[in-house]
């Protein structure tokens, strides 16, 4: 008798998902299944479903019927023929970053430059990459997933599901983090610091030494809820209260070392200019943000002041790891998340009810087990 799991399937682009019993998946020799504990909604999920095949044509989605999800945590529950190092009973989050192990990028150790990288049960970063999603086409909304055993990251027990389902916005914002070499020397200003992708950048510069955390956004509630998770080091300004380059001047002298960019779609231009120009000689800009269309840039100036400009988009699960052995000595604090938990057949209502959040605070989870 074929066993089955219950799981959350879209089957037409801006339809509702549906509660369907699919048959339970076997992990291939270097795979795992993972009984799902905890399946982060990101904020993006609902543009992934409404709006992508119109916005980003150039990035696939799932072959439909699809199981979304991007970001689960559970426990491994079975193990492939070949599978090291792992064993069921393991708490772990799945990095849903997939990479086909056989480009030139791949066989050059640079992975996280796969010319065929997708995200499971999310969408494909390049032309070719659904052939990434056909492979691993099971997300985390559903009771069990399937993942290759790099993606996996082993969770300490100080670290719940819930938290643990929240490391890929914070992966987000530890690699750009990472590729900026922010530590004691560094002061970094993040746009858009109280939401979902800002607040991880706060938490992890603050916990990689960084003597100033400058912070803009537009709710002065929340902006005074991240200032106070680290009074002496935390700086924020709303962006009604002037121009952003001035005030981080003001507080810095010369300018920030460090620019990490984390606002929204939709996010105006002159804003991600405005941190380009807080930038002092030597500094560093990171877009992990989504705004969009061409901007402007002075590259004039960047090369007179030595100025770097990159683009940084997800993390390896090596990366996670080093994320979660902060967490478990307690260099970094995951404990500001306030977890809005759903159970697998409200789906739907929690993808709709996540506009209504307190900002980066919220952790908008669902539970399929
Ligand atoms: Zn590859």
């Amino acid at each position: 008798m074929i066993q089955t799991m219950l799981a959350a399937r879209m089957h037409d682009v801006r339809a509702p998902m549906r509660l369907e019993r699919v048959p339970t998946p076997e992990p291939g020799p270097l795979d795992v299944r993972v009984r799902v504990k905890a399946c982060n909604i990101v904020p993006n999920l609902a543009n992934v479903l409404q709006n992508w095949t119109t916005w980003f044509p150039q990035n696939p989605l799932p072959a439909l019927p699809a199981i979304f999800g991007l970001d689960p945590a559970g426990v491994v529950d079975a193990v492939g023929t070949d599978v090291k190092g792992f064993a069921p009973g393991d708490r772990v989050y799945v990095n849903p970053g997939r990479y086909c192990d056989s480009c030139r990028e791949c066989r050059s150790n640079k992975r996280m430059h796969c010319q065929n990288f997708a995200f499971s049960g999310y969408f494909g970063l390049t032309p070719t990459s659904g052939m990434m999603l056909d492979r691993y086409p099971y997300g985390g909304l559903a009771e069990y997933t399937i993942a290759p055993q790099y993606s996996l990251v082993r969770l300490p027990e100080n670290i719940s599901f819930e938290t643990g389902a929240r490391l890929g916005y914070l992966g987000t914002g530890y690699a750009a983090l990472r590729k900026a070499d922010v530590g004691p020397d560094t002061t970094v200003l993040i746009n858009g610091i109280s939401g979902t992708l800002g607040l991880g950048v706060a938490l992890f510069a603050l916990a990689m030494g960084a003597s100033a955390v400058l912070g803009t956004g537009r709710n002065r509630e929340l902006l005074d809820r991240v200032k106070a998770l680290a009074p002496g080091r935390v700086h924020v300004h709303s962006l009604a209260d002037g121009p952003v380059s001035e005030w981080a001047k003001s507080l810095t002298g010369e300018g920030v070392d460090v620019h990490i960019d984390a606002l929204g779609p939709g996010a105006d231009h002159e804003v991600f200019h405005e941190g380009l120009k807080s930038l002092r000689r030597g500094g560093t800009a990171v877009n992990i943000g989504a705004t969009s269309g061409l901007v402007p840039i002075d590259v004039h100036h960047m090369m007179d002041q030595q100025l770097r400009l990159i683009g940084s988009c997800w993390f390896s699960a090596g990366e996670g790891q080093a994320m979660v052995d902060l967490a478990a000595s307690g260099a970094v604090d995951l404990s500001v998340f306030e977890h809005i938990v759903y159970p697998l057949e409200e789906v739907n209502d929690a993808i709709s009810g996540i506009s209504v959040r307190n900002g980066g605070f919220s952790n908008f989870i669902i539970s399929p087990s």
